[in-house]
């Protein structure tokens, strides 16, 4: 029998304390003070900690922004990183968003899966591994974080104050192992000269990370070219609207939705409704702003006629999302999201936006940039994984890579992202439905606990 079975005798404690955290409606927000992501957050942390502390774990609060509870002796440190904020409930709901459902086999609620129930499963980890007085090498630490959601510098607050463990992982994702996350660039494109003679407001986009599936412009015309404008979207597909305004027409495009790691699965609308109006009148002169995102974008996700297209064998193509655009009297920018493959140099990649926005005299600001990861395969922490999975499961995981984001990225390569979501699941994380598999987040807790057991086990 293997070690990560006798989280199975814990199952309704788990469901229990689940529950419990669930109706903690801790949506991430970021305020000032001392509950730098809110109330909620903060509650939803302590009341983890606390929990560990009846347990008999030692616990750390780093000022509310992420703590952990730890277990067993040993110079080096294991880790299980995840987070106990979540991201809104949203509409649509079958069932109470802030609290445990269990119904056809399945549990519903807002962070069942993201990332609520993997932390509740951490700390029985622990509460295991103490229960079965387990001899270790290492200590092994559940670290919790309260501000996954908006931006991850609950983990940058912690590890200023914490060490980074030696070997960690973090059931924020998908089975198998996904040992590689692309790099991270997010930075805004702005003109000083505002809203443009003929295009009066332009709009598209509520976050950077997304493709926008909406974009509209309101533009100045006349009776004539109001006529032209109707006959070519009368051309068109239904993805098209227009409409009279006071001072001349708004046009809308509709695109699809999708995260910025992969954005050729959405259709972007902002950049679709540049096109049409570059297209539809070519004898209007458009601001610096709109030339250099129809010229140098365009409809283009891998960066071709910006010079930074690049791909490795490790992590594929880099992608370019354009997530925001406002033109108005106020404002004349583009916000843009870039994920580059793991072995390239994002500083360069940068550069070379730069300078291409310098020629449309444009300026550029950069608002985040996050490195890649990048962890061997033979490394100690993926072989641990590998065979903690095949202990349980029978079978080998697989070795992936990603565009998105975990906190496996804080780790200086020394760990990675592992579970909870098995392939084929519809887990719903960030929509309505929030949901897992009983019998597989059982599973994931006991492949979870085999691999704590792995990792300091003497
Ligand atoms: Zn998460």
């Amino acid at each position: 029998m293997s070690f990560g079975n006798k989280i199975l005798k814990y199952k309704d404690d788990i469901l229990k304390d689940l529950n419990e955290i669930l109706k903690i409606p801790s949506c991430a927000v970021n305020t000032e003070g001392e509950n730098p992501f809110g109330e909620e957050a903060a509650r939803a942390l302590n009341w983890i900690l606390n929990r560990a502390k009846e347990m008999g774990l030692d616990i750390i609060n780093v000022d509310n922004y992420a703590g952990h509870a730890e277990y067993g002796e040993g110079e080096e440190i294991a880790g299980i990183l995840t987070h106990v904020d979540v991201v809104p409930a949203g509409d649509g709901w079958s069932f109470e968003p802030f609290k445990l459902t269990e119904k056809d086999g399945k549990i519903f609620g807002r962070g069942v899966a993201d990332d609520k129930g993997p932390a509740i499963v951490a700390l029985y980890c622990l509460k295991v591994l103490k229960d079965e007085n387990v001899k270790t090498k290492r200590k092994i630490r559940a670290i919790f974080g309260s501000g996954e959601e908006i931006g991850m510098d609950d983990m940058n607050r912690y590890f200023s104050e914490q060490p980074i463990p030696d070997l960690a992982f973090t059931p924020d994702s998908e089975y198998g192992i996904c040992n590689r996350e692309k790099g991270i660039l997010q930075f805004t494109v702005f003109s000083k000269d505002l809203s443009d003679s003929f295009i009066k407001e332009f709009f598209s986009g509520n976050v950077i990370n997304a493709v926008p599936d909406l974009a509209y412009a309101k533009v100045n015309c006349e009776e004539t070219q109001y006529e032209k404008i109707k006959g070519l979207i009368d051309k068109k597909d239904d993805s098209y609207n227009l409409e009279a305004t006071e001072e001349g027409v708004k046009i809308s495009a509709t695109g699809v939705a999708s995260h910025a790691a992969w954005p050729e699965k959405g259709n972007n609308a902002a950049v679709k409704l540049i096109r049409f109006l570059k297209q539809s009148f070519t004898q209007i002169k458009f601001n610096n702003l709109f030339e250099f995102i129809d010229s140098m974008i365009g409809t283009e996700i891998y960066g071709e006629s910006l010079g930074i297209a690049t791909e490795d064998e490790h992590s594929g193509k880099l992608t370019l999302n354009v997530g925001k655009v406002r033109v108005n009297n106020n404002e004349s920018s583009v916000q843009i999201d870039i994920r580059y493959p793991v072995t390239k140099n994002g500083e360069k990649i940068f550069e070379k936006i730069c300078e291409e926005a310098k020629n449309y005299n444009l300026n550029v600001e950069l608002l985040n940039h996050d490195k890649p990861l990048f962890v061997e395969e033979k490394s100690e922490i993926v072989t641990i994984l590998k065979n903690s999975y095949k202990e349980i499961l029978g079978k080998e995981s697989n070795i992936y890579y990603t565009g998105g984001g975990t906190y496996a990225r804080c780790l200086n390569d020394k760990g990675v992202a592992f579970g909870p979501v098995f392939e084929g699941e519809e887990a719903r994380l960030h929509n309505c439905d929030e949901n897992l598999d009983l019998d597989k987040f059982m599973l994931h807790a006991q492949i979870c606990l085999e691999a704590a057991y792995n990792l300091c086990k003497d």
